[in-house]
């Protein structure tokens, strides 16, 4: 078995709701957040790849044109948009597309990112 991983940015704004009053996070700012999307798979012996990368593309794209430029808040099921929600979110919406998926990893700054591999 074998893994690729494909990074995509987006810029998003948000807010947290439940955070403890007077935290920074509740009021509304946004990132540069990065996707990482994995997956894992056998390496094909003919081609020499795990999967084309255009296909992690191809299926990440519908939900990055959901997420880039947008308050995050809007989006159903997002209405406390966590680095952690968000993993879960980006994995229930790729995994029906991307069967090969194997997690997802969500960075809101250079230094602080979130890991999701399925329930
Ligand atoms: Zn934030």
């Amino acid at each position: 078995m074998m893994e690729l991983r494909k990074s995509f940015q987006f810029e998003a704004a948000h807010r947290l709701p439940h955070v403890p009053a007077g935290h920074k996070c509740a009021r509304l700012h946004g990132h540069s957040f990065v996707a990482e999307i994995v997956v894992r798979g056998p390496l094909d012996p003919q081609l020499g790849w795990v999967m084309d990368y255009a296909d992690i593309k191809a299926a990440f794209r519908p939900i990055y044109e959901r997420l880039d430029h947008h308050y995050l808040n809007e989006l159903p099921g997002l209405e406390n948009p966590t680095s952690e929600n968000l993993a879960v979110w980006i994995w229930r919406e790729l995994k029906p597309v991307l069967p090969q998926l194997s997690e997802v990893v969500v960075a809101e700054t250079c230094t602080a990112r979130c890991v999701y591999r399925g329930d």
